[in-house]
């Protein structure tokens, strides 16, 4: 019998998921693949999150290379095939990619020994395959795709789906499904969730992730980052681990993020002499284990953390104020003094002094003084993540309805696209 497979969503893990299947014979006349987002041609630039290889296609092109770092991937299949899978996400890249032989890996080997006693240095291999040419890749890729066959609908936005009679709908069609790989990345995080209190869908336990972000002159942290551009310093306590996040180095701006209403702070880096800064930005990040109802906590926390409809800054030299965005303007950021770190301190349930030691721990080591400020808060609403069954990421309750990429557990493009890799094996597998 012909199996229909439906993939919504045209990024990183819905492309590899469809990708595996017809490089192994699967007919690409039964897949198709719709996207709320527009094809490579007509993708433009400001279209972030949407179209042909997803948020992937419009990022840093940075293809991180361990179980550790990008989300979850080796619970589901182990060590040693989540390896196998993230080398096949790296080959597809590097097969589409004009000119291969530009990727480059960057790999530190051991951790420096000025950043002992009080930190770990993740150590990873990172791909890069240069942002300026994802466009080329995303055309290149799709052309494969169209020549065997696979047919895309774009433009398309799936409103809702019938788990129980195998449909999806779309403002003007019906779809009946065989198997579904549901891979809507961030940019679908309401629709997952409206799915997953529709169906009830049983969900595993999250943590909360929160903090803030800091910025300082690039000087004090060159000699790490000469070691390691994106580097990620971690610490562990009982039920707290901390680790620096998403460094940006060179042009780095922060950037104001508004979520549910309230806001929070992330980062950037830009390219061009013309933006450079020389600062240093990177999130300092607490995962915090065995909180109850991590995200309505984390929200109340945020919620605690704006003054007049801004988040807030602080820095021990009251002389340094809140950054320019790379548009020029100020970073909005309400600045309050020490007084007010009690009522930080009180909002955040206790645990913004392990920040505060973190801190304190990176001058001893960097010796920046009192010449730099943080941004507050810092916090990634973790996607619920709903139960699935490991050997082939379908729902518990909907065994024809596969999960994937940053719509599972995944933050990042290796472990998304080594996910749909996956989904696509179990599969080819059963047929
Ligand atoms: C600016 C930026 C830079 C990044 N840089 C990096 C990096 O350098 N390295 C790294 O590892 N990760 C990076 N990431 C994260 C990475 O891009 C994501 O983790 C990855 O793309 C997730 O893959 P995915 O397939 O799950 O989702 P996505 O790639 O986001 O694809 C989801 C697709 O689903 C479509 N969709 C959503 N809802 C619907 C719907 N209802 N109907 C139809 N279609 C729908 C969207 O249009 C989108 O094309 C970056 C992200 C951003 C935003």
């Amino acid at each position: 019998m012909e199996k229909e497979i439906v993939i919504i969503g045209a990024g990183v893990a819905g492309i590899n998921a469809a990708t595996k299947l017809v490089d192994n014979g699967y007919p690409g006349r039964l897949i198709t693949i719709i996207d709320k987002g527009n094809d490579p041609y007509n993708r433009l630039p400001e279209e972030v999150m949407t179209g042909m290889l997803g948020a992937g296609g419009w990022s840093d092109g940075k293809l991180t290379y361990h179980t550790a770092i990008g989300g979850v991937l080796s619970k589901y299949c182990g060590e040693e095939k989540a390896m196998e899978l993230m080398d096949q996400v790296i080959n597809n890249f590097r097969r589409f990619h004009p000119k291969p032989e530009e990727i480059f890996c960057s790999d530190p080997q051991a951790e420096p020994e000025f950043i002992k006693p009080y930190f770990g240095l993740r150590l990873f291999p990172v791909w890069h395959i240069g942002s300026n040419y994802l466009h080329e890749i995303a055309k290149a890729w799709y052309q494969y795709l169209l020549d065997k066959g696979v047919k895309f609908e774009w433009n398309t936005e799936v409103d809702d789906i019938d788990f129980n009679n195998s449909r999806i709908y779309t403002h003007n069609t019906t779809l009946q499904y065989n198997s579904l790989i549901f891979a809507v990345g961030k940019s679908g995080i309401d629709f997952a969730q409206s799915l997953s209190n529709e169906y009830k869908l049983p969900t595993e336990p999250k943590s909360v992730q929160i903090g803030v972000r800091f910025e300082a002159p690039q000087k004090y942290f060159q000699k790490l980052i000469d070691i390691s551009y994106d580097f990620k310093l971690y610490q562990k306590y009982d039920n707290v681990s901390l680790r620096s996040f998403c460094t940006n180095n060179n042009a780095a701006y922060v950037a104001v993020e508004e979520t549910y209403g309230d806001i929070t702070y992330n980062g950037h880096a830009k390219k061009g002499k013309e933006f450079e800064n020389q600062m240093t930005n990177f999130g300092i990040l607490m995962e915090i284990k065995g909180i109850d109802n991590p995200f309505e906590w984390s929200r109340d926390v945020v919620n605690k953390l704006q003054i007049d409809g801004k988040g807030l800054y602080y820095s021990p030299n009251q002389t340094r104020k809140p950054g320019l965005t790379s548009e020029g303007t100020t970073v909005s950021a309400h600045q309050v003094d020490d007084y007010s770190l009690d009522d930080i301190r009180n909002a955040m349930g206790g645990y913004f002094s392990y920040v505060e030691t973190f801190i304190e721990q990176m001058n001893e080591v960097f010796q920046f003084g009192d010449d730099y400020g943080i941004y507050i808060p810092e916090v990634k609403y973790l996607s619920p993540e709903p139960l699935v069954n490991y050997n082939d990421l379908s729902l518990t309750n909907y065994n024809n309805v596969h999960f994937s990429g940053d719509a599972l557990s995944a933050r990042g493009i290796t472990v998304s696209g080594a996910q749909g890799i996956y989904i696509a094996e179990s599969i080819l597998k059963k047929n």
